[in-house]
Order: C-alpha cells, then sequence, then structure tokens
C-alpha cells in the first residue's frame, strides 16, 4: 500500500507499506553487491538507509538454496526493506542470462524479499527500433504472465512487485509501454532509464521519459526510476512525481576516486583545499592528503560512504522542500550551477500544464516557468489582442515607457507614485501617458496594470531573453495603432540586448538607460524636468522665468 502525505509540483511525501516495515519516500535503495559490498550493511543503515537493492539472480547464482533456507534478510544481514532485480542489469550488460522469467519470480519469493522485480528486457541505446517493440511486446507478455503466476505462489501477496515500463527515448514506444503497464495492477512501476542518459545528464530526455511515463499512469501508484543517483537528477525527478530511486553511483564513483556533491561530481586529485568541503564524518576526519595516502580499498569505502552520505542528505532536503512547498526553488537554485539543468528547466514548455497533466492536484508554485505557460496560453493571446483591436489609450502627445518594476500592480510602487505626483505639480498629465514595458504582455498601460491578467503572472530572468522579442513586437503594434508624437523609454540594460527596440516605427524616440530600473529613484528630479522641457517645446510653451536659470 502507498499513502500520500504531502506534495509539492507533481513530487509528494508518502509512506509505502512492505512485510519487513514503512519506506518513507522519496527513498533511493543503494544497490548491493551480494558478493563483494564494498560499504558494510551496517554502515548503510548508520547514515539513515532503511532500504537497499540487490540482485536476485546474483543471489540465485551463488547462494542458491542457501537463500532459500536462510531468506535473503539473513544471507545480506539486513532487517529493512530490501528489494531484488531480477537480472535485467545482467541481460542489457551481457546480451542473456540463463534463467527464465517464472524461476526468478519464484526465487524471490523464496528467499522472502520485500519488493521484487519481474524479468524485463531493458531497451538499450544501440537497440534497432524494431527490436525495442519486440522487447517491449515481450517485457508487456511477461507482466501479465507475472501477476497470474503470482497469484499461485504468492496468494496473500506478501511481496511488492514492480512491473518495469521500456522503451527508453522512443517515447511512442515508452508511451505505449506505459499505457499497457497501466492496465495492469503492480504495486510499484519503474521507469527503465537507460543509463547514457544520466550519465551524459541528459536532463531534457530524462524529463520528457518521465512525463510520458507518468501521465499515463495511475497517480496513486509509487514510481520508481530505474539507475539515477545524482544530486542533480533526484530533485528534477522527484518534483516529476519519481517516489524511488536506485543507484551503484556512489560505489562506482568512489572507484575512480570521485566525490559525489550536491551539484556536481569531483575528482580526489582536482582538490587544492585541505578538507573536502562537505561536512560529512568521513569528510570531517580525514584530510585530503591523508585520503590520498589510505590503500585504494580503503579510500574507495571512505569515498561511497561520502557519497551515500551526500544523496541521503538530498533526498533529505527534497523531503524538506516538498514539505515546505519550495520543490520548485530548489530546482532553481540547482539550474545555476549546472547550464544543461538551466536549459532542461527553461525548454520544459508548459511545464505547470504537464505538471497538471501528470497530476491534477500539482501544488506549489513553478516560478518562472509559469511565464512560458503564460506566454502561450490563451489568457496572454487574449490581452494582447484586446490591447491592439480594443484599448483606445487617452489622447496624449507623450508615451512614458517604463520597464516593468519587481513588485505589482506597478501602480502602487513607490516611484510610480513619484513620477506621477511630480508631472501632476507640473500640470503634464494631461500630456504624459504612462505605461510599464512587460516581456510576457507586452505594453501595460498604467490602467490595466491591476486588471487580470497583469498583476497575476510571475517569469524567472531564466525566460527574460526568450520572451524579449515577442514583447518588443507587441510594443511595434501598439505603437502602429496609437498616435503619440513622442515616446520616452525608461529602461535597464536587459531590453537593450535586443536591437528591435530601436527599430520600433517611425516615432520620436528617447531612450533613458538606467542600470536597474529601481535607480530611477535618484533621477526623478531630471527626468520630470526634462518631459517638462520636451513637452514645453512641442507645445511652443515658455518656461516661467524662474526655470530659465
Ligand atoms: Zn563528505
Amino acid at each position: 500500500m502507498f499513502e500520500i502525505l504531502d506534495k509539492c509540483l507533481a513530487g509528494r511525501i508518502g509512506k509505502l507499506y512492505t512485510k519487513s516495515g514503512v519506506i518513507e519516500t522519496p527513498a533511493l535503495f543503494p544497490v548491493i553487491n551480494p558478493l563483494k559490498q564494498i560499504v558494510p550493511l551496517s554502515e548503510i543503515e548508520k547514515i539513515g538507509y532503511r532500504q537497499i537493492i540487490t540482485n536476485a539472480y546474483l543471489v540465485m547464482r551463488n547462494f542458491k538454496d542457501l537463500a532459500v533456507e536462510l531468506k535473503i534478510h539473513n544471507i545480506l544481514d539486513w532487517k529493512n526493506v530490501i528489494m531484488t532485480d531480477s537480472g535485467a542489469y545482467q541481460l542489457m550488460e551481457y546480451g542473456f542470462i540463463d534463467v527464465n522469467p517464472d524461476d526468478i519470480l519464484k526465487y524471490q519469493v523464496d528467499i522472502e524479499t520485500d519488493i521484487a522485480v519481474i524479468l524485463d528486457i531493458p531497451s538499450r541505446v544501440d537497440t534497432s527500433r524494431i527490436k525495442i517493440i519486440n522487447d517491449v511486446e515481450e517485457t508487456l507478455r511477461r507482466a501479465r504472465r507475472a501477476l497470474e503466476y503470482l497469484k499461485v505462489i504468492d496468494p496473500n501477496h506478501k511481496m511488492l512487485i514492480v512491473g518495469p515500463i521500456q522503451g527508453g527515448t522512443n517515447f511512442d514506444i515508452l508511451q505505449y509501454s506505459a499505457k499497457c503497464m497501466s492496465k495492469l495492477n503492480f504495486d510499484i512501476y519503474a521507469i527503465g532509464s537507460p543509463t547514457t542518459l544520466l550519465e551524459e545528464y541528459d536532463f531534457r530526455s530524462i524529463i520528457k521519459m518521465i512525463i510520458t511515463v507518468k501521465s499515463h499512469l495511475p497517480l496513486g501508484k509509487p514510481v520508481h526510476l530505474f539507475g539515477a543517483g545524482h544530486p542533480l537528477i533526484i530533485p528534477l525527478s522527484i518534483a516529476l512525481g519519481v517516489d524511488l530511486f536506485d543507484t551503484a553511483s556512489y560505489a562506482l564513483y568512489a572507484r575512480d576516486d570521485r566525490f559525489i556533491m550536491r551539484d556536481r561530481t569531483v575528482r580526489l586529485n582536482e582538490l587544492s583545499t585541505e578538507y573536502v568541503p562537505c561536512s560529512c564524518p568521513v569528510c570531517s576526519k580525514y584530510s585530503v592528503k591523508e585520503l590520498k595516502e589510505l590503500s585504494k580499498q580503503e579510500r574507495e569505502k571512505l569515498i561511497a560512504i561520502h557519497n551515500l552520505y551526500v544523496l541521503h542528505r538530498e533526498i533529505e532536503e527534497v523531503k524538506q522542500r516538498i514539505e515546505e512547498g519550495t520543490l520548485w526553488n530548489y530546482l532553481e537554485e540547482k539550474a545555476c550551477s549546472c547550464s544543461k539543468l538551466q536549459n532542461a528547466l527553461i525548454e520544459l514548455k508548459l511545464f505547470s500544464k504537464i505538471l497538471k497533466k501528470v497530476d491534477l492536484e500539482t501544488r506549489g508554485k513553478v516560478h518562472g516557468l509559469e511565464i512560458i505557460t503564460e506566454i502561450d496560453r490563451p489568457e496572454r493571446e487574449r490581452y494582447v489582442e484586446k490591447l491592439i483591436n480594443n484599448y483606445v489609450p487617452p489622447p496624449k502627445k507623450v508615451l512614458l515607457l517604463i520597464e516593468e518594476f519587481r513588485e505589482k500592480p506597478y501602480t502602487r510602487n513607490v516611484l510610480f507614485k513619484t513620477i506621477t505626483e511630480k508631472l501632476r505639480r507640473m500640470n503634464l498629465l494631461n500630456y504624459v501617458h504612462i505605461a510599464f514595458l512587460n516581456p510576457i504582455l507586452g505594453v501595460i498601460p498604467h490602467e490595466l496594470s491591476e486588471i487580470y491578467p497583469v498583476p497575476q503572472h510571475e517569469y524567472s530572468e531564466l525566460v527574460f531573453e526568450k520572451c524579449l522579442e515577442k514583447s518588443i513586437d507587441v510594443l511595434r503594434r501598439y505603437l502602429l495603432k496609437t498616435n503619440y508624437e513622442l515616446v520616452i523609454f525608461l529602461i535597464s540594460d536587459r531590453y537593450l540586448k535586443s536591437k528591435s527596440i530601436f527599430r520600433i516605427g517611425n516615432r520620436r524616440v528617447i531612450i533613458i538607460k538606467v542600470k536597474e530600473i529601481e535607480d530611477l529613484y535618484s533621477i526623478t528630479d531630471w527626468l520630470t524636468s526634462l518631459v517638462k522641457r520636451i513637452i514645453y517645446s512641442m507645445e511652443g510653451l515658455l518656461p516661467s522665468s524662474q526655470e530659465l536659470f
């Protein structure tokens, strides 16, 4: 049984009940090699893990009847939850294994594993499309058979059973696989992820895979992502609705003297500091020099322990973020240190819509990407259409176009109030119309700044450049239908990144550039007197004698 306790985006905190105890999700299963385990299981428990995964095929080949006799928990000396894979990994690595799906399923029941995976056929990246289609069909056939067979060999349903979804980055096949598997009643669904995607930080493909699968699965079921064990991939996957992970990365990286850090990996010989910048017990105790001087085996073990600490903390951090409802902020924070992740977030169009597709009850705010949603959403289109076709601006000669302020509504901003008050005192409000420049909606006349959808939308700097041209295009169309004699722009550097701001039509334009729009505070007097001089010269008015000096 799976119970969902809290949610943020499509990520959730839950409880997965197994016969050896409850797993709090999201959870990571360290991969245990039953023959050569580098970190003792007691140490793994001490770090905070209450679940591990091992390979039933390797157990079968090496402990066959002994494991049936003693049961897997005694073989490994681990009283908490054990998940077993069926040998799909070996199948992927070596192309064949000498066991049939029924036997390995029965073996998992016999050794009393808590969570078993059927013997599926993973989709390799280098396989032909036809072969992948055949493999997916075969996995589906085995999946149906496994559920039938389990009624016989595990009639009380003590063991949880995992249905893997294959297809890899062949998204149409993956979708087909997810649709068919969702009709079968598995306790857990798993996404088979080609390891190359994870090694190359191909976040876009990972995102697409998770979304494709998640949008076809029953919401109440936990989802496992095979082979994902990096602090950049884990939070993103959780945000998209993945609950469980397994990884051997802690040991594989340690073999190459690589430390998993919260935003990257670092090799031991790249470290020029006295200590590894980490506060886990290993890094607190050993200096970099001491680690280098240890035997290879001892060092590998210590780095693996460090890696397990970092991964465990990552999961804990994400849980905390889900509880706080700040998972999106956390992803953006992570994206600052990894351009591939940043690009993946930017490219993730219609993010909130997709999350809603993944999970209708998506909670938490998708800062930043709402912009993209906004730009594609009918609200934005409707706003622009009304602005261009229906809105009639007041008959004023000068448009004072100010880059939008950070807070909304703009008209409540002190800067806006100061400028309008000064212009009012100078009797210039009859001549000057104030509007705001906004990267999503283009132009916002100040009278519209409290009307839906103006105050509601949000966006982040990440997507500003992507939308800049669209907003300038709205401005160009707006100016075409209006009769201002002069436009005064008050903009910061970021708008000048686009050269089209200089080509907005044959209107007289003055561009006043400030570093940041808030810097306008210091020049409001200068600005308003400039506006006054311009209007006076346009109108042929004479300044008062005081103003001549
Ligand atoms: Zn450490």
